[in-house]
Parts: C-alpha cells; structure tokens; sequence
C-alpha cells in the first residue's frame, strides 16, 4: 500500500539514504530502499566505526552555520532509533602554520555563541603528551563536537525502518533511473515510485551524469593504530585531535566506546575505482604516515592494526560544496561530497525530505546544503 503522501524509491543505503528514507518515512511516504550489497553494506563509505563531528569549519562557514540544526536532527533520528551514539568531546586544533582557517573559525564560532579558547602552548605537552609540540604556533580547544558511531547508526536506523513498513532491497544494484517516470530498473526487474532519490555515494555518476562535472570518486585511505602501551591512558582520555599543518595535517579519533584508535588525513586523491581493489598500498598511507610522524611523538612506535580503504565524492574544485539537486520531474540526486557527509547525513535527509513534501522550495534546499547561507543573516535556530 503507498503511504497517504506518495511512494519514493532510495537507491543506497549509506548514511545519506537511510536518513532520506528516515524522514520520509516520518512524513508519511512509502519508502524502498535499493542497495547493491548487503544492508548495511561494508563497502560503503559511511560503514565504519567512528566520524567526527564539529562546530568548527574553517573558511567553510556556511557549513559551520549548519552545524547546530545537524545535531539537533541527529538528537532527533537518536531519540527515534532508541540509542544515541554520539559521543560528545572537545575537539582541539594543532596550527603550525597560516592556512586561513583561525580567522573564519573564530567569527562562526563566536556568532554560533559555541565555546572555545587557546590553549597555552606551554600547557599542550601535559595536556596532550602524544602530540610533536616542536612547530606549534597555535592549540585551539573548541567545546561542540566528539564522535559519531556509524556502523551502530546505520544498524539502528536499519532496524527502525524495518519496523515501521520501510521496504528493503538488498543485493540489487540499480542499473538504470529514468527521472520523468520515477522508474528504476534493478536486478532487470522495473520498480516505479512517486519519486526516486539517489544517495549512491562514490558512485553517483554511474547512475546520473547530473554530477559528472561536479564530483568525483576519491581513493582515501585511514589507518588504525595501537599506541605505545604509555601513552594508552593519555589516548583512552583524549578528545579529538585535528593537525591542520600544511605537511603534519591529519585527524585522530581516540579509542573509545569499543572503536580503535584511528588516523586520516583531509587530502584528497580525486582517483580510484570503488568497484575496484581496496588493498590499501604502501603508496596509499605514504603521505598520512610522514604526516603522523610530524605531528605525534614517536609514532613509529605505534603498531598499525589495519590499513583501511575507501571512497568518497569530492568536489572536482575545493569548494567541498554538497551537490543536492533535483533531476527531473521526479528525482533528486545527493552526494554527500568531501569528508563531512557522515555528520552532517541527517540534515542533508530531512532537507531533501522537505522538499520532496513540499516544505520547502528546491533551490533554497539547494543553496542551504551547499553552504551557501547569507554569511550575514542569523544563524538558523535548530529545528524544534
Ligand atoms: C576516510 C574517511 C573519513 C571520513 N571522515 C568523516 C568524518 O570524520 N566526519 C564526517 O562527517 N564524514 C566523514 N567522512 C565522509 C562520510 O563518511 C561520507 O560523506 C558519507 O558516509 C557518505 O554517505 P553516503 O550515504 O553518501 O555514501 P555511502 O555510505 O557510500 O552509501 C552509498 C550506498 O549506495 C550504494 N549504491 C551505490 N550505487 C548503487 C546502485 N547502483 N544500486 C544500489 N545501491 C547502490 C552503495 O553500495 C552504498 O551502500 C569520511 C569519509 C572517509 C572515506
């Protein structure tokens, strides 16, 4: 039976389509969910133990003023789904050299009224025992942020969806999207919808040439790590820590609640085949290693656990702009570009949801979600 709203059809059940299929569904629309392997699916780029989550976004303010109204979405899917796997904490920020981002940081966190304050470069070797203090120029604490579980999240919203009638399709790969009629082709079989929204992450332009100019898949490459035994409580302790230095630039997530130690970097490779081989190389961690070791003392005492690969849409310019667009008189195509589509998932479901119900007109969907908000307007308030 259609839901009293209509029928829409997600192709992929990552963050961004599960969170679509999640406030479509609260809105009344009869959800499938197509997705190519299992649910959730492994090679996915949001199955993974842990994402950051922030207030603070350099130069890309628009998406720092999104950043409130995300979590109170994810307050909202957790108080749903039944658990909240979220794990507040200080996210500190290693400045070696001048790369533009205190300046932009310090307005949107001020206009956000979300707290933070250097921390004295004489303290940073106590505080943080693991961190290369050599080179320091600056230590930023900010107070809103921690760490999202996303294998946990996708579990649970898996389940909830099931529970409330959301249709899934495992191991069917869409093959085929006419965005006029709202039919999909999957597996050979025809499946028709009201609408048909397209969340297929690193393979967005196998479905779509909407995005062709816009995004490309990106070979990344993490690694996890145990640390030296001495410096485990410290770890065990520590906030999230994020090196912005030219050279050291990497983010670290501590271990926590049954998750790794865990350390990427922000550099995008804009190659690579998702369907392809994910042994990660040598080549692969070369740049995150020689980054780790100017960033962290002793780091080749640590013992690397795993050397994990996977991808992601990135913008083919720096703008790590989020493409969201309707395509046709029935699609809408979603790519959660960069290295921010894990935390900011929900919004970015609950957004398109809204416009697919009418609640709001696509091009302003469009402009908010690619961080284009009136630098000069309010800070929207979080959605109630
Ligand atoms: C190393 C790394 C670190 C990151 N760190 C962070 C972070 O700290 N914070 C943060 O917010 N974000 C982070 N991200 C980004 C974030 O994880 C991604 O932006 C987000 O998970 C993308 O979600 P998605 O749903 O768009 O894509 P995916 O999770 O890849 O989901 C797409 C799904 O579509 C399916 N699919 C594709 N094509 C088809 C088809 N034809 N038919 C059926 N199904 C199909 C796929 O199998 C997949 O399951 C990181 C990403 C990486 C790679």
């Amino acid at each position: 039976m259609p839901g009293p709203r209509g029928t829409v059809i997600v192709v992929g059940a990552g963050i961004a389509g599960l969170s679509t299929a999640w406030a479509l569904e609260r809105r009344g629309f009869q959800v499938s969910v197509f997705e190519q392997g299992p649910i959730p699916n492994p090679r996915a780029t949001s199955y993974d133990d842990h994402r950051i989550t922030r207030h603070a976004y350099g130069a890309h303010e628009g998406y720092a003023y999104l950043m409130p109204e995300a979590f109170a979405v994810y307050d909202r899917m957790f108080k749903e789904t039944g658990t909240d796997h979220f794990d507040r904490s200080k996210v500190i920020y290693f400045l070696r050299e001048e790369v533009g981002w205190y300046e932009p940081t310090v307005r949107s966190l001020t206009r956000m009224g979300s707290g933070f304050r250097d921390i004295p470069l004489t303290e940073v070797g106590e505080r943080f025992p693991m961190v290369q203090t050599e080179g320091l120029t600056r230590a930023v604490e900010t107070d809103e942020g921690g760490m999202l579980f996303p294998i946990r999240i996708l579990t649970d919203l898996v389940i909830h969806l099931g529970n409330r009638g959301v249709r899934f399709h495992a191991d069917s790969r869409v093959e085929e999207v006419d965005p006029e009629a709202g039919r999909v082709v999957a597996n050979g079989r025809e499946y028709r919808a009201d609408h048909v929204v397209i969340a297929a992450g690193a393979w967005v332009n196998t479905l779509t040439p909407l995005l062709a100019d816009t995004v490309v898949a990106s070979r990344q490459a993490v690694m996890y790590l145990a640390p030296p035994p001495e410096l485990a409580r410290a770890w065990a302790a520590a906030p999230v820590l994020i090196d912005m230095g030219v050279d050291s630039g990497t983010y670290t997530l501590p271990p926590r609640r049954g998750t790794r130690l865990k350390i990427g970097d922000h550099v995008f490779t804009r190659a690579g085949d998702a369907d392809g081989d994910r042994l990660a190389t040598d080549d692969d961690v070369a740049r995150l290693e020689s980054a780790a070791r100017l960033g962290y003392r002793d780091f080749d005492r640590y013992q690397v656990l795993e050397r994990k690969i996977c991808f992601y849409t990135v913008t083919r310019d720096d703008s790590e702009r989020f493409a969201v667009r309707p395509w046709g008189r029935r699609a809408w195509v979603v790519s959660a570009c960069s290295g921010h589509g894990f935390k900011l998932g929900p919004l970015v479901g609950d957004s398109v949801a809204a416009a697919i119900a009418g609640e709001r007109a696509a091009e302003e969907t469009i402009a908010k979600l690619a961080g284009l908000l009136d630098l000069a307007a309010p800070v929207p308030a979080p959605a109630a």
